[in-house]
């Protein structure tokens, strides 16, 4: 076994200890999207079960909708959900055994300032517990041209150093939408941007390894969501090659980047593997856990659907009161997560792999 780390959330040092234990143990971590309370728990629920460690992830959708559909200025619940989030997660991730990272998920030029006011939020913090609220966020400028999208990573990165904080960078252009963010898939579209160049990988870790760390989502035909098989081609060699440009052109060990693979929902097996050998140490996984929760509550509601129209059965005059117990049918939801999640730390290789000291 690697080195070992404190449970818990796991931000700079740790952080990047979690990583290269992920990256010389030949295994990935699975990134989920959460939404509330529940999901976070199914999470945490699903790695302490699986023994791996976890990254937890909201998009500015996902954090809006933590502070509340409702809530008045959606900026501004974009920023407290998000915070909200954060806390519980820090709160509760220690007791479940494993080490969590805290990370939010694309944003693009526009919600630059949503990260800049969760930085203002994550210094707070640091003064106070003398680490971040969140291990990392993610700043997605691939519709910008590559000098601006790498020289605002930057600008971004210094201040994030100053409080332990990764950040990750997107590369090339992952198709389909996560949250608002990200290109349509359109079969005409300019298929070369789907696919990462290694020399913009070269040109990134140039000007960002010496201010901080950094990881990189790059491009390798993987797209959002899932649609019908055949649309795009998976490529991970790509990543091979930006490894080993940079290995070669800095003299580095192998596999110097640390990867990111976007859009892991539907894709084939044997493709996760190859990824995880060329560097990838994070797979986002979004669409699979909202399925696997919305089946479980929809097999729920078909076992007694009368439950879900009276409170009490008009014919045998039986109260439903425990059947329809938000309790009841949201469990079901989880469990439908824990249990998907089980197959993608299986996928990723990361079962009983928890650099947590125990
Ligand atoms: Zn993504």
């Amino acid at each position: 076994m690697g080195e070992q780390v404190k449970a818990g959330v796991v931000t700079g040092e740790d952080y990047i200890k979690v990583v290269r234990a992920a990256k010389e143990g030949g295994y990935a971590l699975p990134a989920v999207n959460v939404v509330g309370t529940n999901s976070i728990n199914a999470v945490l629920e699903a790695a302490a079960k699986a023994k791996s460690d976890v990254i937890v992830q909201l998009s500015n959708g996902g954090a809006q909708f933590y502070a509340g559909k409702g809530y008045p200025d959606s900026s501004e619940a974009k920023v407290l959900g998000a915070v909200s989030a954060a806390q519980h997660v820090h709160l509760l991730a220690e007791r479940y055994g494993v080490c969590v990272v805290l990370h939010t998920d694309h944003a693009n030029k526009k919600l630059i300032p949503w990260i800049e006011a969760l930085l203002e939020q994550g210094e707070r913090f640091y003064e106070l517990h003398g680490k971040p609220l969140y291990s990392s966020h993610m700043l997605d400028l691939s519709e910008e041209t590559l000098e601006e999208n790498v020289g605002e990573c930057a600008r971004i990165l210094e201040r994030m150093a100053k409080i332990d904080m990764s950040i990750e960078i997107e590369l090339g252009v992952t198709g389909g939408e996560e949250d608002g963010v990200g290109h349509d898939i359109d079969e005409s579209a300019d298929n070369a941007k789907l696919y990462t160049q290694p020399e913009d990988v070269l040109y990134a870790y140039k000007t960002l390894n010496p201010l901080g760390h950094f990881s990189v989502a790059a491009s390798f035909g993987n797209v959002h969501g899932v649609y019908k098989p055949g649309n795009v081609k998976l490529r991970p060699e790509i990543l091979k090659h930006s490894q080993a440009l940079v290995q070669s052109e800095f003299g580095t060990d192998a596999n110097p980047l640390d990867l990111v693979f976007h859009g892991g929902s539907g894709s084939e097996k044997s493709k996760i593997t190859e990824a995880v050998g060329y560097g990838v140490f994070k797979m986002n996984i979004d669409t699979d856990t909202q399925f696997a929760f919305a089946k479980e509550v929809g097999g729920y509601v078909e076992t007694t659907p009368r439950a879900f129209k009276h409170q009490i059965d008009p014919d045998s005059g039986k109260p439903y009161k425990k059947v329809y117990d938000p309790r009841m049918f949201m469990r079901a939801g989880e469990s439908g997560v824990v249990e998907r999640l089980q197959e993608a730390f299986a996928d990723l290789g990361a079962v009983g792999k928890s650099a947590a000291q125990s």
